[in-house]
């Protein structure tokens, strides 16, 4: 109780310090958001959003989750991306890895912590599908170091594939996605990627893959005839790979049972 009362304190002392500086801090903030970056990162204690990237309260629209998954299954993470795009119009989305990261570790062994191996089977497919890669580093830490960075890009390119980035760029809007790596020794974010714009910029990122194998169904504007479509057509298409990958995916379910 007595670590629980210390928050309550804290925030006390913090707002106070806050108001004495700028008697309109709060207000000013109260008012409205307006963030210019949607910031996606790990729910680990030691990464704190606003601290590492020294913004403001307004200034960060933040999701956070386990190793910094985005899944299109997730509502979640898929909520926040539309609002953050659609309604708040940030002109940045950033996924931000971190060295050490607990989750990411968890995926690379066979140990079973319960519901989260669940959560984290796209990491393990990140290691099987790097694993040419991965296997010629030989070195334990480096080998987890570059597998906290290839999840960001794959985090990156799934983002890529979700119809709220699709249809933002189709209709030749932003944002720009970039992947960051915080050194939790160093405190520094490291740029994996920087300013990804359009649908090639993102299958660069998959390409790094050494397998060559894709993370899901292959893009929508590759396999486009006219780039700029969008609207119930590119509605229509997003359902179908939707249910392509579905069937895929039961097909080898059922193969294991
Ligand atoms: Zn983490």
């Amino acid at each position: 109780m007595e670590n629980f009362r210390k928050i309550i304190q804290h925030n006390r002392e913090w707002a106070a310090a806050m108001k004495e500086a700028d008697p309109e801090y709060f207000e000013k903030r109260a008012a409205k958001q307006e963030p210019h970056y949607l910031y996606i990162g790990c729910s680990d204690s030691r990464v704190p959003a606003n601290v590492v990237t020294g913004t403001e309260p307004g200034e960060l629209f933040v999701h956070r989750n386990i190793a910094n998954v985005v899944l299109p299954s997730d509502l979640n993470v898929m909520s926040v991306l539309q609002y953050a795009v659609e309604v708040l119009d940030v002109k940045h989305v950033i996924v931000t890895g971190h060295y050490g990261c607990g989750g990411v570790k968890a995926a690379m062994g066979t140990a079973s912590y319960g519901l989260v191996d669940l959560w984290l089977q796209p990491i393990r497919n990140v290691v099987r599908w790097n694993k040419p890669e991965l296997d010629q580093i030989t070195d334990e830490q480096s080998r987890f170091d570059r597998v906290v960075e290839l999840n960001v890009l794959e985090q990156l390119y799934h983002l890529s594939e979700t119809p709220v980035i699709q249809n933002a760029w189709a209709k030749g809007r932003r944002p720009l996605l970039h992947g960051l790596v915080y050194d939790i020794h160093e405190g520094l974010l490291r740029e994996i990627a920087t300013g990804v714009d359009s649908q090639e910029g993102a299958d660069q990122l998959a390409q790094r893959r050494q397998s060559g194998v894709p993370a899901g169904p292959p893009p929508i504007m590759g396999r486009m005839a006219n780039p700029i479509m969008a609207g119930d057509e590119l509605a229509d298409q997003i359902a179908q790979r939707v249910m392509d990958r579905m069937a895929v995916i039961g097909a080898k379910d059922a193969q294991k049972k």
